[in-house]
Order: C-alpha cells, then structure tokens, then sequence
C-alpha cells in the first residue's frame, strides 16, 4: 500500500498542507523545528487513532486554531492498497479555552493546557466509524531515536509496543484488547470494594471468568508474535552486527512465570490463568488490583543469552531495537499479505555506516518509506539517486530538485 496524497489542517504546525506523496523512498529534509517529525506523527495517528508520544489530544491542535469558537484539527489521506483507493480522514476538535477573567491577574493563560475532552471522528471513504474500525486500514511501522527505549525500557512500553503491532495485524486482538481492559478496570473496582469490606469475593468468579477469556488470546497472539519477530530478527540481528552475537526474544507470562512459546493454546493458556487468578487471591484482594495477566508480562531481549535491557551497551540496545524494527515490517508484511509504509525518523545520524546502509537497503524493499533528516549527506549518493528529495521548511514542504 502507499499513501498517494496527505491533507493536514490545523494540525500542530501546518494551518493548511495539500501535497502528493511519490511513491517509494521520499526523502524529507529540513532544519531543526520545521515539521519533519510532525509529518510523520500526522500519518502515524492515521495508522492508529493516536499519537505515538503519550500526549493529550488537545496538544495536536494548531495554537492558532485556540482563537476558533471549536478548534478543530484534520488529518486526511488517499492511500492505494490492492487496487484500491481508500480515504482515511481524523479530526479533533476541542472546546476553546474560555479567556482568562480581568480578576485573574497572574494566572498564566494557556489555550493548550486545559483538560476538556477532545471529539475524535473518523471516517473510512466519507462514512463515519470507529477508532478501532481505522486500525488495520494503513499499517506502518515507525524507526526514531526512542525505539531504543523498548530495550532499556519500562515494560508497559513493550505490552504497548505488542498491542499495536498485534492490533494492526489482527483485528479480533484489537476487539479482545479493548474488552480486556474495561474488564481489568471494573475487576480492580471490585478488589477494592471487597477489601473494604463493601463487596462479596463471590463476586469475583463472573469477572475472573471474563479476564481470562480475553486475556488467554492475548497473551496466545502475543507468542506467537514474538516467536515469529524472534525468527526474523535473529537473521537480522547478526547481520547488523557482524555475527556478533545471539538475539534470543523472550515473551514472559506473569501467570505462569514461565516462558512464552511459539505453539501455545487459548484452552492451555486459560487453565493456567485462572490457577494463578486462584492463587493470587488473597493477594489481589489486599493491594486492591489484579496482580496477574497480560497486563504483567513482558518482553525481554536477549543477547547471548544475557539480559540486553539491563547489561548491553546504547549500541547493542540500539542494534537489538533496529533488527526489531525491521522484523516487525516483515512481520506485518506475511501476516496481511500488504507491505507497510515505513517511518524513519531521523535515525541515521545514530547508527553507523554499516547499520545505515542495512537499514536503508532494507528500507528500500518496501513500497513507501519516508525519511526525515537535518542533513542530506547521511545518505549514499546512490540511495539519494532512487529517491524524491523534499525540503521541509516553515511548515512548507518543496521539491527539491537535485
Ligand atoms: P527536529 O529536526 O528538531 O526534530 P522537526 O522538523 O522534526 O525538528 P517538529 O518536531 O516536527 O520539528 O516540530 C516543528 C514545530 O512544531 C516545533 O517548533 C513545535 O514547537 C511546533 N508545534 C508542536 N505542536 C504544535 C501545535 N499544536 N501548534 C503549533 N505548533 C506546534
Ligand atoms: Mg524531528
């Protein structure tokens, strides 16, 4: 699939942007603070209803739209998928902040700041829908500078990184996501509730019973994919780093302590789940909150068999992140039979010579990348030569002739 055409209005920097998108490699340079990464978030959003930086909604909005009795953001686009055109349209629109009163002197006015909801509407070729309906339509898979995180980092970040790549491929994941979490929500309610004595234990069966039906095809999916990411990455993995070193992913379940694996069952998975729900009762019911499930597990990236989040240095960490990245594009590629659109933002400046070319060539096999950079000459001349080349400027975007 590619995007052929993006439309943004009021959308963080842009007032008004119209531009046709070439295919294969676009090349988007720009100085500091023009809008390169806007762009890509504007096409990422689209992807997936949301931001891939935890913001509040309302800080995507154009400040100058603040003035604007609803302020109003829309993010548009035309993409070719199979044969066919698809318009993918989201727009936010946010109460505009009442003026600051004459009698609050010193309170400083921000219109970004405040905690009124913001209205999410999209529509699929005019119709309105779902968030969840949008997911699934252009699936991407983005590289910046953060992804290293997803190694050293919290696990929520990689429970985060597993529920879009699975949402995206799979759209009964997405559907059992959602109704896992609302149920983990009222179930943590009701451990509350028993532990003040407001609520009946008994109470507890219909939502265990709830949890692990959803929660066991999520924890299943998630195996699976990380054994399928794990395939992909180690051949990449070695080659990025010049067969020095073992990636070994490892998906562990906090209902069993154990490691994942590659054929794991939903009937298995549930017997074990509400085994661990039993035994974590007593314990659930004195912190007040579900001590066991996907919402506990986590990912871990093994290098040689050692412990890459804790003992590998910022270059291994960022090799372990880059050959992950470049699995899941594959990944996403066998599983829904459509090549994603890549999103390199500003990664090159980071990686060496050998690990920019393998990404880059790699990049290349796909039918839509778009590159953001400062500086053109991260690039080989003979990668510049299959790209379109643009300028990003002052919310301005040109091509630039070479
Ligand atoms: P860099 O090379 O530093 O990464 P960039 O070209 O990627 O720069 P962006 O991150 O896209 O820059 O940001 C461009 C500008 O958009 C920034 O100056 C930022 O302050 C501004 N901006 C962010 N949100 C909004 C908003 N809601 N309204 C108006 N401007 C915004
Ligand atoms: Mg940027």
């Amino acid at each position: 699939m590619i995007i052929t055409h993006l439309s943004l209005t009021n959308f963080r920097n842009y007032a008004s942007l119209e531009f046709d998108l070439p295919p294969h490699i676009m090349v988007l340079q720009g100085d500091n603070a023009q809008g390169k990464s806007n762009l890509l978030e504007a096409i990422y959003i689209l992807a997936t209803s949301r931001s891939p930086r935890t913001v509040s909604d309302r800080e995507l909005i154009n400040w100058d739209a603040f003035q604007e009795e609803i302020p109003t953001c829309r993010i548009a686009s035309l993409v070719r998928k199979a044969g066919n055109d698809l318009r993918l349209e989201l727009a936010l629109s946010a109460k505009a902040a009442t003026p600051p009163r004459s009698d609050d002197l010193f309170s400083r006015w921000q219109p970004t700041n405040r905690s009124s909801p913001v209205q999410k509407r999209i529509r699929i070729n005019g119709v309105i829908r779902h968030a969840a309906d949008l997911i699934g339509q252009l699936n991407v898979v983005t590289f910046s500078v953060y992804d290293i995180d997803l190694v050293g980092g919290e696990p929520a970040l990689r429970r985060r990184y597993l529920d879009i790549t699975n949402s995206q491929i799979d759209h009964r994941y997405l559907r059992y996501l959602q109704r896992y979490n609302r149920i983990l929500w009222q179930r943590n309610q009701l451990l509350r509730m028993i532990a003040e004595n407001k609520a009946n234990p008994d109470e507890l069966a219909f939502w265990d019973q709830q949890l692990v039906e959803k929660g066991a095809y999520l924890i299943v999916q998630r195996e699976h994919t990380v054994a399928a990411l794990n395939q992909l990455a180690q051949d990449i993995h070695e080659e990025l780093s010049g067969g020095q070193g073992k990636l070994n992913l490892v998906y562990l379940r906090s209902i069993d302590k154990q490691r994942g694996k590659e054929d794991s069952e939903v009937k298995q998975t549930s017997e074990v789940f509400t085994k661990a729900l039993q035994e974590a009762r007593e314990k659930e019911i004195a912190q007040g909150m579900s001590l066991v499930g996907p919402h506990r597990d986590d990912l871990r990236f093994f290098v040689n068999d050692i412990d890459a989040g804790i003992y590998a240095s910022r270059g291994q960490q960022r090799t372990v992140a880059l050959s992950l990245k470049l699995a899941e594009a594959k990944l996403m590629l066998s599983a829904t039979k459509e090549h994603p659109i890549l999103l390199l933002d500003d990664v090159l400046s980071e990686l060496d010579a050998r690990r920019r070319h393998h990404l880059l060539g790699s990049a290349a096999s796909y039918q839509q990348v778009l590159i953001t950079t400062t500086d053109l000459d991260r690039f080989e001349p003979d990668f510049l030569a299959q790209a379109s080349i643009f300028r990003v400027s002052q919310s301005h975007i040109e091509p630039l002739s070479a």
